[in-house]
């Protein structure tokens, strides 16, 4: 066997069929610069990010690794297959979700749970060359080594991908880490992130932090920030954590001071009476808009993330998101229907409840090829409104948020390149809405055309009688 690999993080996508290209902002192109570090020195590698770079099938690779997309993963299952019948050995690995788990597991050789490590991917590639290997592996959650990042010479990557932390010690009820990590989380020493940080500096694009939650350790983020500060990098900065930061004068201002721009936060429901469902009671609503007012007056904008179909959600949920994101000006905030993944506790109690439109992903998708971003879809049965009604609402609400008069207004900054970046990320997030109202037009008219269909077969069926 010959000791090459072909590392792939396939792409996926869009509703129109034709493949996403150009990085989008939120894809794991983290995976690529951990995998590759991996790799021992005496095998060859071929690299292709596929939203980048043309996918070689008939590489001379006799191993192929592919890391999950993270979204639709029909277009990684083609490739697989095509690997497969080129008689390839076929690792899948990086993922989080059932689905991918059952898809994968079907066509691949081995599927690999938790983060690779320079010392388990040393002894797989050995396994695999003389056919001792098992079906499955099982790693730790630790990625304590310095990553790859040469992976992104030559592309132009908007942000580029850093991460200090694996897991995260909450379990909101939506979110696929709990499954995963179980209330568990993993630090990296801060010199493997500062070493990140020195490799990456020369791409001279804002870094995204990738870490589920910044926040899950406080005495880790100060020293983090400490470091940052200290090493003097010319970089900027953003990151995820949870909103009881806002409560941390002393992190605020060690975050600023390591030139943090941009915090994002999943604050998901402005009512109350929807946190014990999405198991975030200790974070209550009602702190919120006092709370991204300190973030922001500390130095750091505040991007926020909701979530529609709670079965507290009236209509009137929708006004009160839109009006807290005028009232705060927030930098960036996102919206979604609740998409109940398969393995989180919020699909339990759906499918519990009988709730559940799709019994898994794969039908949903399957059910509704037009959408690859299935974010504007309740494919559950809301408790106080229809799904209808919530797909409506959700439509209105971003066509109010991503109007370009309010994005430009929410993005401006004293930097310019700051106010670059907040624009690039809400002009990704408006030409989603977009795409999913083109999605949502296509699917009523098809629904019009079955029903018109069925209705000309009844009357030429009433006629024949
Ligand atoms: S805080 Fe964020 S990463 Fe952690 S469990 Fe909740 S949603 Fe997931």
């Amino acid at each position: 066997m010959k000791k090459s690999v072909y590392l792939l993080q396939p792409t996926y996508r869009k509703m129109d069929g034709t493949l996403v290209k150009g990085l989008p902002i939120f894809n794991y192109a983290i995976n690529m610069p951990i995998i590759s570090a991996c790799i021992p020195n005496d095998w060859e590698k071929e690299i292709c990010i596929e939203y980048f770079d043309e996918v070689n099938l008939e590489t001379d690779a006799s191993v192929v690794i592919m890391m999950s997309p993270g979204y639709d993963l029909a277009h990684a299952v083609t490739l697989a297959q095509e690997f497969k019948r080129r008689g390839k050995f076929i690792i899948f690995g990086s993922h989080t979700d059932e689905l991918s788990d059952r898809l994968m597991r079907e066509i691949c050789d081995v599927v690999y749970y938790g983060y690779p490590q320079p010392t388990t991917i040393a002894e797989l590639l050995n396994d695999i060359r003389i056919g001792l290997f098992q079906p499955e592996y099982r790693w730790k959650f630790g990625i304590d080594f310095a990553f790859d990042y040469s992976v992104f010479n030559n592309h132009d990557i908007p942000f580029i991908p850093v991460m200090a932390s694996t897991g995260c010690k909450n379990d909101c009820s939506y979110c696929c880490y709990p499954p995963v990590f179980g209330g568990r989380y993993r630090l990296r020493h801060i010199e493997r992130v500062i070493d990140d940080l020195r490799a990456v500096q020369k791409f001279n694009k804002p870094i995204s932090f990738l870490d589920g939650n910044l926040f899950n350790n406080r005495e880790y983020l100060l020293r983090l920030c400490n470091a940052i500060a200290d090493s003097k990098l010319k970089i900027r900065w953003g990151g995820q954590a949870t909103i009881d930061i806002a409560e941390d004068g002393e992190i605020l201002s060690a975050l600023k001071k390591a030139r943090c721009r941009l915090l994002l936060f999943g604050l998901e429901t402005l009512e109350p009476e929807n946190s014990a469902q999405l198991h975030k009671e200790m974070y209550p609503v009602q702190k919120f808009e006092s709370q991204i007012n300190k973030i922001q007056q500390a130095g750091i904008r505040a991007g926020a993330y909701f979530i529609f179909g709670l079965d507290s959600d009236t209509k009137n949920t929708f006004n009160k998101v839109r009006d807290f994101i005028h009232r705060t000006n927030v930098a960036v905030p996102y919206l979604h229907v609740l998409v109940p993944i398969a393995g989180t506790a919020i699909y339990h109690q759906l499918r519990n409840e009988g709730r559940l439109l799709a019994e898994n992903f794969e039908d949903y998708l399957q059910q509704n090829p037009e959408f690859s971003v299935p974010c504007s879809f309740a494919y559950f049965r809301p408790k106080s409104m229809t799904a209808l009604e919530v797909e409506e609402e959700y439509l209105r609400l971003n066509s109010h948020v991503y109007r370009l008069d309010r994005i430009i207004a929410r993005s401006i900054s004293v930097s310019i390149r700051d106010m670059w970046a907040f624009l690039q990320l809400n002009l990704e997030a408006r030409s989603k809405y977009k795409a999913m109202v083109r999605g949502y037009q296509l699917r009523k008219s098809r629904h019009h055309q079955s029903a018109k269909n069925e209705s000309a077969k009844n009357e030429i069926a009433t006629t024949t009688a």
